[in-house]
């Protein structure tokens, strides 16, 4: 399975929804910081690739899920290594 795969899968996606509901919607950083912001997407802390995709213990487990706006989610993956497209689509940097 690759990353498209995964992000199309059934799996995924109830995981990512019932995480989404579990975290209460609205974006887990931007609430550290005090700010209310709808969270927009499921967000890995630890990277997904394709060693870890069909880990399920790091794919599918909400302890390694995080809800995050867009905002957020691109300023996580602004770092050397990844990037994020206009369509919020993690890219790893070559
Ligand atoms: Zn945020
Ligand atoms: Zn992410």
């Amino acid at each position: 399975m690759d990353r498209k795969e995964f992000y199309g899968s059934i799996q995924w996606k109830n995981c990512r929804d019932a995480y989404r509901k579990q975290a209460g919607g609205l974006c887990e950083r931007c609430l550290a910081k005090g700010l209310y912001v709808p969270g927009e997407i499921v967000h890995h802390k630890i990277h997904l690739n394709e060693k870890n995709l069909n880990d399920t213990k790091i794919a599918l487990n909400p302890d390694n899920l995080q809800l995050v706006c867009r905002q957020c989610h691109t300023e996580i993956h602004s770092g050397r290594r990844w990037r994020v497209d206009e369509n919020g689509r993690v890219i790893e940097r070559k």
